[in-house]
């Protein structure tokens, strides 16, 4: 986002991505049926979540490890190409709601951050109006509604869903997702094939190589270098940073990038440790570390998923339900903290349906009712039980703590000589205490369904379910916004409070999560920052 505003606004831009390119109208498995491959869709060490899955990278990457600290646990997911995650997102696109910004303030825990929802808003609109996005006018409390396209409608399984949460008074409204469901801004309204995970061939959904970065390039301002890791921010004799040095993957090179304005946009821990590694007798600890903040904060969404199997969806009449590669329904939080044992809420992703089906798909069928078979039989009860099976998941806000952080490891590094990250991580109370009602809610929705759930309910002992730091891939802060200097890295308009060319346009800056997936939000942040750099270097104090 920040090479698109900037370039648009007339800067040179040098893009450095640690990957290698990627273009959906030629890379993208859209479309392509899983049997077109022996291992009918499995996933590979750099497919994690499959191999037709648009991501390259995963929790695990050859030559470019990360440590955690004993008795601790955060997985990092790490994509290695042009785009990043934005390849493969869900595209579940929320704003943050006046709250979020303000947690400190209605329950004390935690901090507020140093800008309102009015001083994001516009730029909320203007993502809105550039890339596109489906969703329904609701006027909820704290859920802001965006510039809509027109919402697919609910599919057989999403119905049934919507039913069981109006009764159970759980608020379900149409999904929210940057799929474009009417031609949009040169681009093509989506023809509904499911498969927006592997990559749009058409460009009709949002991610970064096709929506930003083509549009950026057609400036004639933007050079990409790929296979070029940053290693460090370097910095001149007036303090201010003067470049960034990378090893050029292909050969193995160090070079050096001059630069006037460094943006760094490398996901929030990876741009902590750039900064934790760009240590120069100025800067001992890092770079805009004066506070030691830089890696403190961090954040990840909190998570648990239940399944059931719902007897009513079983033998349905064979129809196509694909639609767009993500929900047609969602469930914002919609209770009362006061009511409560745990602050801050989460909102409720529901899957299910008749997909393509895939390596491992339905989970196995002993579990269902015919425990399995042969032949005919175990054929027929693919076709019977196949979409009878609906799931949710919920995505939770967390507070931050003191015990969640990264910072180098002393000892070890990457395949170049790059100090790695060390990761701690601890859950508190609220978050085991918000996971287990996602729990309860999830089978109580299931049971009004008249469905079963075959896994028990997690115990205490096992966190009730929750997923372990980062697994939910939503990790923010380590490089967090305020206006005290001593307390915070950047400023609210995301610039170093220690080197005032030097910003962050990632989720790093983020204060706090919010039951609210984060992409809408970074994007936002950073078009605002980019028209901060703009007028700050129009203005001549940059
Ligand atoms: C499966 C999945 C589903 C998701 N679903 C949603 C969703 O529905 N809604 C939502 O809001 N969010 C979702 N997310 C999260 C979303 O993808 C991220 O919030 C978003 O992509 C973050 O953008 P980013 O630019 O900060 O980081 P990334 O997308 O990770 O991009 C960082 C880029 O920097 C490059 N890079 C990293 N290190 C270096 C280095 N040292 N030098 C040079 N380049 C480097 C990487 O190769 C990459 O291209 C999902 C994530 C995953 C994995
Ligand atoms: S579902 Fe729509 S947006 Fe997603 S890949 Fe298919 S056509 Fe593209």
């Amino acid at each position: 986002m920040a090479a698109y505003v900037l370039t648009r606004a007339g800067a040179n831009v040098v893009m450095l991505e640690a990957g290698g390119p990627w273009d959906n109208a030629t890379d993208s498995a859209m479309l392509l049926p899983s049997y077109a491959s022996p291992r009918r869709g499995a996933a590979t060490r750099a497919r994690p979540f499959g191999e037709f899955d648009a991501c390259i990278g995963g929790w695990d990457i050859e030559g470019e490890p990360y440590t955690r600290a004993p008795g601790t646990r955060f997985d990092w997911w790490r994509a290695r190409m042009l785009g990043g995650r934005t390849n493969h997102w869900g595209r579940i696109s929320l704003r943050f709601g006046p709250d979020d910004f303000k947690g400190k303030s209605r329950d004390g825990l935690g901090d507020d951050w140093p800008i309102a929802y009015d001083a994001i808003a516009p730029y909320y609109d203007r993502v809105d109006d550039l890339i596109g996005i489906f969703g329904s006018r609701e006027n909820l409390p704290n859920h802001p509604d965006s510039k809509f396209l027109p919402a697919p409608r609910p599919r057989c399984y999403e119905l049934l869903v919507k039913k069981s949460s109006d009764r159970l008074g759980i608020t379900c409204i149409p999904g929210r997702l940057s799929i474009l469901t009417r031609p949009h801004n040169g681009r093509p309204a989506c023809h509904y094939c499911g498969d927006c995970y592997r990559g749009c061939k058409v460009n009709a959904n949002f991610s970064s190589p096709g929506v930003l970065l083509d549009p950026a390039r057609s400036t004639g301002r933007l050079t990409i270098h790929l296979n070029a890791m940053a290693r460090e921010v370097t910095v001149g004799q007036d303090g201010l940073a003067s470049g960034i040095s990378y090893i050029d993957k292909d050969t193995g090179e160090d070079r050096h990038v001059e630069a006037k304005v460094i943006v760094l946009a490398a996901s929030a821990c990876e741009s902590a440790r750039i900064l934790l590694n760009s240590r120069s007798t100025r800067f001992p600890q890092g770079l805009a570390n004066s506070s030691g903040v830089v890696g403190k904060y961090l954040t990840d969404t909190t998570g648990t998923d239940v399944a059931g199997f719902i007897p009513a969806l079983m033998d349905h009449v064979p129809h196509n339900e694909q639609g767009v590669g993500g929900g047609h329904i969602y469930m914002p939080w919609w209770l009362d903290n006061r009511q409560l044992d745990f602050p801050r809420g989460y909102h409720i992703e529901v899957w299910g349906g008749l997909g393509q089906p895939g390596y491992g798909f339905m989970g196995g069928i002993q579990r269902y009712p015919s425990g399995g078979g042969y032949g005919a039989q175990l054929k027929n009860d693919y076709r019977r039980y196949y979409g009878a099976t609906v799931g949710f998941s919920g995505r939770g806000e967390m507070v931050p703590n003191a015990d969640c952080y990264c910072e180098l490891d002393p000892s070890v590094v990457d395949q170049w000589g790059i100090p790695v990250l060390r990761f701690h991580w601890t859950w508190s109370d609220h978050e085991y205490a918000q996971v287990r009602h996602m729990q309860e809610t999830f089978r109580a929705l299931i049971a009004d369904m008249g469905g079963e759930v075959w896994a028990p309910m997690p115990t205490k002992e096992q966190g009730y379910g929750i997923a372990a730091g980062g697994r939910i891939i939503h990790e923010l802060g380590c490089t967090r916004m305020g206006d005290d200097p001593g307390s915070s890295v950047v400023s609210s308009n995301c610039q170093a409070h220690d080197c005032r060319n030097l910003f962050i346009a990632d989720g790093g800056s983020f204060v706090s999560q919010a039951d609210k997936n984060p992409t809408w939000t970074i994007m936002a942040l950073a078009w605002r920052t980019s028209d901060y750099i703009t007028a700050q270097r129009n203005a001549g104090a940059l």
